[in-house]
Formats: C-alpha cells, sequence, structure tokens
C-alpha cells in the first residue's frame, strides 16, 4: 500500500503536471512545422528591408577606402526571386537606385546593389544607345556573351574615389536579365560604351571592380574638385544607424 500510494503521488506531483505543460509545447511545434511548410519564405533579409527602408531616397554609397564597406563591394550577390521582384519593397529599392546614381553628388552612369551594401542581384544603368538615355533597373542582370573584340577605355567608380583606370573590355555583350513587369527571362545584344557599362556594374554583382582589371589606374584629376561642394555638405557621409550593423 505504500508503494501504491507513493505512486499516485508521484502521478500528481510530477507526471500529471509535466504532460500538461507538455501538451501546449507540442501544439505549438506543430503549429509553427506546418505554418513553415505552408509559408514561402519571407522575401529579403532583415538586413536587406532595413537598409532598403531606413536608407534616404539617395542612398549612401560604398567606398573601398571604408573596411566594411569594402567587404560588401567584394561580396558575390544572389538572385532575387519573382516574389521579391513584385514587392513593394524592390520598387523602393529600385527608386531609389536610380535617384542614388543620377542624384548630382554622384552623377554616375550605372550602379550596382553592393555599392549601397546589398548583396543582391540588380543595377540601375543609363541606356546611352536609346532616345533620351534613359536609367533602367535590371533584376538578376549578367552579362551572357562576350563578343566583338578587346578594346580599352577610361573607368571610373562611385566606389573607388579619387582613381580611375584603363579597362580592357569586350566591344560587345549578350545580357540576360528578368523582365520586372512580365517576370519573364529577356535577353539583348549591346554594343560600345553601353555594353561596357554593362560589364562593369555586373562585375560589380560578382564582387569584381575594375580595378582587378585595369591595365592601369591613376590618380582622377577633377575628382576632388567635382565633389567638393557636396562633401561640405556631408552627402557622403556614411549614416551612423548603418555602422552598427
Ligand atoms: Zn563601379
Amino acid at each position: 500500500m505504500k508503494t501504491s500510494s507513493s505512486f499516485r503521488t508521484f502521478l500528481l506531483a510530477v507526471a500529471v503536471p509535466v504532460f500538461a505543460a507538455a501538451i501546449p509545447i507540442l501544439f505549438l511545434a506543430l503549429v509553427s512545422w506546418s505554418d513553415l511548410m505552408r509559408k514561402p519564405q519571407k522575401p529579403f533579409t532583415v538586413w536587406e528591408r532595413t537598409l532598403i527602408e531606413q536608407s534616404d531616397s539617395v542612398m549612401y554609397v560604398c567606398v573601398v577606402t571604408d573596411l566594411k564597406d569594402s567587404l560588401d563591394l567584394r561580396t558575390a550577390c544572389r538572385d532575387l526571386t519573382d516574389e521579391e521582384i513584385g514587392s513593394e519593397l524592390y520598387a523602393t529599392l529600385a527608386a531609389k537606385l536610380l535617384a542614388t546614381v543620377q542624384s548630382p553628388q554622384q552623377g554616375g552612369v550605372g550602379i550596382a546593389a553592393p555599392q549601397v551594401g546589398l548583396a543582391i542581384r540588380v543595377a540601375a544603368i543609363q541606356r546611352l544607345d536609346q532616345p533620351g538615355e534613359p536609367f533602367v533597373v535590371y533584376p538578376n542582370i549578367r552579362v551572357l556573351e562576350h563578343l566583338g573584340d578587346t578594346v580599352r577605355g577610361p573607368e571610373g567608380c562611385l566606389s573607388i574615389p579619387g582613381k580611375r583606370g584603363i579597362v580592357p573590355r569586350s566591344e560587345g555583350v549578350v545580357i540576360g536579365w528578368t523582365d520586372p513587369e512580365t517576370l519573364e527571362p529577356r535577353t539583348e545584344e549591346l554594343h560600345g560604351y553601353v555594353a561596357i557599362i554593362f560589364q562593369h556594374e555586373t562585375d560589380h554583382l560578382d564582387g569584381i571592380l575594375y580595378t582587378d582589371r585595369a591595365e592601369s589606374v591613376s590618380d582622377d584629376p577633377d575628382w576632388d574638385a567635382e565633389r567638393a561642394p557636396y562633401a561640405m555638405q556631408g552627402a557622403y557621409v556614411k549614416p551612423a544607424w548603418r555602422c552598427s550593423r
């Protein structure tokens, strides 16, 4: 009788409460698992979302002279999913890339996502070969084929302050990207200067800088003078919230 009584006491004091506590935990685990299996992955990482949403319309541009920036510039990018390309956040990023590359303090002909600290495959490029020379944002842009002879020309980069180089490139390329409207794959053959811009920007998406390919790199005598008025306004200062990452 003593044994039986102890067992009952054990049941009431330990086993029953433990079992009772386990039921809701098990239930929550099952719900979370089925939730995970059913829902698609949330688009963009937390940092990507933060950077896109928190940045001003003209985004801070990473430079090789900043240690953390230089790591961002060397990171190979991932492709965007269809869900991401169709999202509001992508539209925000596209608008901010366009505002940044066209801003008077940058004044570029192209900008790639790693230059604003994002390891995702997207670039805004000026189509100097089209009427009105519009800037266009290309998700999942890559060079599919190199065409023609090797040509040599001067290049500079918003992320490499005060320098320019002579870089050998293919005269033409076939590019491929995801159409942001239809989400269908697109291709186009390009020649001349715009083909050079595409090679420079798609290199950024693979963590490659023009200085890696340049035959020579020298000081750009106009760099400081062109930027001085904007530098005085703090246009190139990295926001404090970005430094805390
Ligand atoms: Zn560049």
